[in-house]
């Protein structure tokens, strides 16, 4: 899970990283307020899950309440990257001397962590990381040695940062290097980490992502989702358990096994090529030894996605047998009824094969196109997803193209 600033601001705090005390705002009005409370000069910061805010205009200084407000208002519902701002930080602002970047990460690569540090951040981090990468140390981090200060230091070396703050970047990694640590992350990162005219060292902007995999050891991350923004569909999958991400296409898929799923996607997108350009909508791994249920569970899901147009169910029978795929999207459909309107392509192969094709054909269901090849499959439900766009196109919106 990825954090908002004001979210992540908050942990580094909790653990000591130097941050500006700010609030949210998800109104003009509010702002206002919090920039007369805080009564100087502040910074009006969109909160969105993505970068380059600064360059899209969603970081704007404002001297007083009324400009704030004023800040906000150009801020709020402003788009950035396909990401609509719902709520801004409004913060003190801070003079800037000098702009750094420290961030730890998972590099699973490497399979390491890595500290990654320049004495040169600000908002053309990603064009320096391009043009001179050796003024962006990388450095690995030891999982079980961490970083103490001696390995800050040889970080704070290596991203050449000026003596006169070497200290106090030491003391910051040391921090955040255990917020990375303590809350389960896989990446921490602050840019810019400044130098104010006073001589201190300020983390200006954080980003953090979570361990979803860690979520049981922290039951206060839960208060950090945000429901408003999360996609109401996966929403809706994490509730029922299921492996969901919703994508852009018009094929639904449904598969067992990651692996099968994620070629999957690859074959339809392949097969799609030659139907206009049609992708898969979303991955969706129902696991080895699905009941009927979390079949049904699935397709209800799929079902629902209005960008869906066509489902294509691919099962390689193991542990669960064919057949009871098979019986559990029979039952599937029965538990849709009605609510199951999108043409189905099912290709079922591996133990019990025989058994479970049986079952489909004596189901006989409109909606369900058995085919034996997982190439030809791809194909058919790249077509139905095709042709159901035209007979539908009098309500669709969508060119699927
Ligand atoms: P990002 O563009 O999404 O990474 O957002 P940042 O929080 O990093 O802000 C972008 C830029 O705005 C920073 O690199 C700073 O140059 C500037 N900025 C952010 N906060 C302040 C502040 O308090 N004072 C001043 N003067 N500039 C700021
Ligand atoms: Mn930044």
């Amino acid at each position: 899970m990825d954090l908002y600033e004001y979210q992540a601001k908050d942990l580094f705090a909790a653990h000591g990283v130097p941050v500006l005390p700010g609030s949210v705002a998800h109104t003009p009005g509010e702002a206002r307020a919090i920039a007369a409370r805080l009564d100087q000069t502040v910074v009006v910061k969109a909160q969105v899950k993505t970068g380059g805010r600064g360059k899209a205009g969603g970081v704007k200084l404002a001297k007083t309440a009324e400009d704030a407000e004023a800040k906000a208002g150009a801020i709020l519902g402003l788009d950035i990257k396909g990401h609509v701002t719902r709520k801004v930080l409004v913060t003190p602002a801070s003079d800037i001397d000098e702009e750094y970047y420290v961030s730890f990460l998972l590099d699973r690569a490497n399979r390491t962590f890595l500290a990654m540090a320049s004495a040169e951040g600000g908002m053309e981090i990603e064009q320096l990381a391009v043009e001179r990468p050796e003024a962006l140390a990388k450095i690995p981090v030891d999982a079980i040695a961490g970083v103490d200060a001696a390995k800050a230091r040889e970080i704070v070396a290596a991203g050449t940062f000026p003596a006169q703050v070497a200290d106090q970047v030491v003391d910051v990694l040391v921090k955040l290097w255990r917020t990375f640590v303590e809350e389960d992350a896989t990446l921490v990162e602050v840019n810019p980490l400044v130098r104010d005219p006073q001589g201190r060292v300020i983390a200006l902007d954080g980003k953090v992502t979570l361990d979803d995999n860690a979520s049981f050891r922290h039951p206060g991350h839960a208060e950090l989702v945000d429901s408003e923004a999360e996609d109401p569909l996966e929403a809706k999958a994490k509730a029922k358990d299921l492996n969901y991400v919703k994508l852009d296409g018009q094929v639904g898929i449904i598969g067992n096994g990651a692996g099968l799923v994620m070629s999957t996607l690859d074959v339809v997108a392949y097969a799609g090529e030659r139907w206009g350009g049609v992708k898969p909508a979303n991955f969706l791994d129902i696991g080895g030894g699905a009941s009927a249920e979390v079949m049904a569970n699935g397709l209800e899901i799929i079902l629902s996605d209005p960008d869906v147009r066509s489902v294509f169910v691919n099962v390689f029978g193991g542990i669960t047998a064919c057949d009871e795929v098979a019986k559990g999207i029979v039952r599937a459909l029965e538990i849709l009824g009605d609510e199951a309107r999108k043409p189905l392509v099912v290709r079922l192969d591996g133990n019990n094969v025989d058994e479970g094709r049986r079952i489909l054909a004596e189901a006989n269901h409109q909606l369900v196109n058995v085919v034996d090849t997982m190439d030809n499959a791809a194909d058919k439900a790249a077509e139905l997803a095709t042709t159901d766009l035209l007979a539908g196109s009098s309500n669709s919106t969508t060119s699927g193209a």
